[in-house]
């Protein structure tokens, strides 16, 4: 039973009320844990504690704030096993890629130390003589944050830095279905010296939460990373009271292959891409864009690495899939397989759910799929890769910009040209040719479009908890 899930004001507590959710391990479906979920009341009480903590923060130096940071990175290293084993288990993906999220995590926390030791400001020569002329770079306040179940860690982290590094306090909605190993980060943060009320962590129903959170005159900045809908929803609540946002939603990235592309290098690259955490990753490649003339090798080798896939429990050795977080997932996937087969798509390989215990479905495969299937339209965020022939690079391109969304984009080609077309044409906030190049602390990641906007990671990550103030003094 996690049944004091909540950080409010420095201590972990129980909710006010008797409410609580089933933790599944989507290997098994079984309900492994109940978390108990907050009520207004503990919601009062976490917006109570980040005032504070924001008055108490906002004056530590940035020096003693960036000790803090590197002191739970270290500490997160020191854990990240059990963080990893944490996560395997209530979200599914395999150990590997548990592990070297956690341990990603600590550099998240590093990376956010010392930029917040750089979070600079300017003096501008004034046209009075005498007169000094600052720009001052504060911290927002308050900030809200919702993150998803996909990278439970990952999600979590890089707006807990950015809030800590920045000066702010944060209130966090981490993921109900992938509670421990986000709990445990905060710990980590916790064991490292930061004062009561700088970091809440709260858990409860979704809209409830961030209704309550985004209404409160404390909460200055939101930050949510999930689906377009709830962004667009989230988003239309902070202006209502206008407030900053910073909106990671979902993606639908094109992969092009160009027939002068290394091929081999292609399919290995867009299969650990596609079925990298069962394709729940909002940057997951789905249409893929083939010239002609490397079409047929392009799917040969795809279909048989697909095939090749070992799916099963993310805690069993050699696992390279795990099974998809949520069991109504498992329908969305066999929606999006129907439609694109009776709209004349060939199934590849794949298609089905694979046995019926745990939440697994086939890495699958469809080929030719035509332009008006849903899975060219829809995101699928899962196992599912669409493999589309085209004439040529400009329809290649076209057809990767007709989407509402712009999150990646991925390319491949051995031509410099075609190359920089990728890098100038491509409607994405984030485009990787010839390889994956993302998602780096010291980079930045956001979307275009309906994808979101703002940026975390990169010398970018503390625009959007930074306010711009101007100075203007005279001595008398
Ligand atoms: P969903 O739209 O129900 O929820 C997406 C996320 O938003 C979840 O974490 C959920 O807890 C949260 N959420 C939902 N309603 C909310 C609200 N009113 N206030 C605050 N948070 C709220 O979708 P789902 O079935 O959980 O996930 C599938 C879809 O979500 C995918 O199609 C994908 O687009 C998107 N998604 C994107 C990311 C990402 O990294 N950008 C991560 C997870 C999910």
């Amino acid at each position: 039973m996690l049944d004091k899930p909540l950080l409010i004001n420095g201590e972990w507590r129980a909710p006010a009320g008797n409410r609580s959710a089933g933790v599944h391990n989507p290997a098994t479906g079984e309900v492994i844990a109940q978390l108990a979920l907050c009520e207004h009341a503990d919601l009062d009480a976490a917006l109570e504690a980040a005032q504070q903590g924001f008055e108490t923060w906002r004056r530590t130096t940035a020096l003693e704030r960036a000790k803090i940071l590197h002191k739970a990175a270290a500490l997160v290293r020191e854990r990240a096993e059990t963080m990893a084993q944490l996560m395997s288990r209530e979200q599914g993906k395999p150990i590997a890629e548990a592990r070297g999220e956690a341990n990603a995590a600590a550099e998240h926390i590093e990376w956010h130390a010392e930029e917040g030791r750089r979070a600079y400001g300017r003096i501008i020569p004034a046209r009075v003589p005498g007169a000094r002329q600052v720009v001052l770079r504060e911290p927002v306040g308050p900030v809200a944050a919702f993150t998803p179940w996909n990278f439970p860690i990952n999600q979590l982290v890089r707006k807990v830095s950015a809030a800590l590094a920045s000066g702010c306090s944060i209130i966090a909605k981490p993921p109900e279905e992938a509670p421990s190993a986000c709990i445990a980060l905060a710990r980590a943060f916790q064991d490292a010296g930061l004062p009561p009320g700088v970091l809440g962590i709260v858990f409860g129903p979704a809209a409830e939460v961030s209704e309550h959170l985004i209404a409160s005159p404390v909460v200055r900045k939101i930050s949510f990373t999930g689906s377009v809908p709830v962004g667009k929803k989230l988003g239309a609540m902070a202006a209502a009271g206008v407030k900053r946002a910073t909106m990671e939603l979902g993606g639908h990235a094109p992969y092009i292959v160009a027939k002068d592309a290394d091929v081999e290098a292609a399919v290995k690259l867009g299969l650990m891409l596609k079925y990298r955490n069962a394709g729940q990753v909002c940057a997951a490649p789905t249409r893929f864009y083939i010239e002609e003339d490397v079409y047929d090798a392009f799917r040969s080798g795809f279909v048989a690495g697909a095939r090749a896939i070992k799916v099963g429990d993310g805690l069993s050795d050699g696992v390279q899939m795990g099974p998809l977080t949520h069991a109504r997932r498992l329908d969305a996937m066999a929606r999006f397989v129907d439609d694109a087969v009776s709209h004349g798509a060939r199934l590849e390989c794949g298609g089905k759910r694979i046995g019926n215990s745990g939440y697994f479905f086939e890495p699958t495969v469809l080929g030719d799929v035509p332009e008006d299937a849903a899975i060219m339209n829809d995101e699928p965020f899962g196992p599912l890769a669409a493999l589309v022939p085209v004439s040529d690079i400009d329809e290649a391109i076209r057809r990767s910009n007709r989407l509402p969304f712009g999150l990646a984009a991925f390319g491949f080609t051995r031509s410099l040209a075609t190359a920089d077309r990728f890098s100038t044409e491509l409607e994405a906030g984030m485009v990787s040719i010839n390889h994956f190049g993302l998602a780096a602390a010291e980079t930045p990641f956001g979307g275009l479009k309906e994808s979101g906007y703002g940026s975390e990671g990169g010398s970018e990550t503390l625009d959007a908890y930074l306010t711009t103030k101007f100075v203007s003094h005279i001595g008398l």
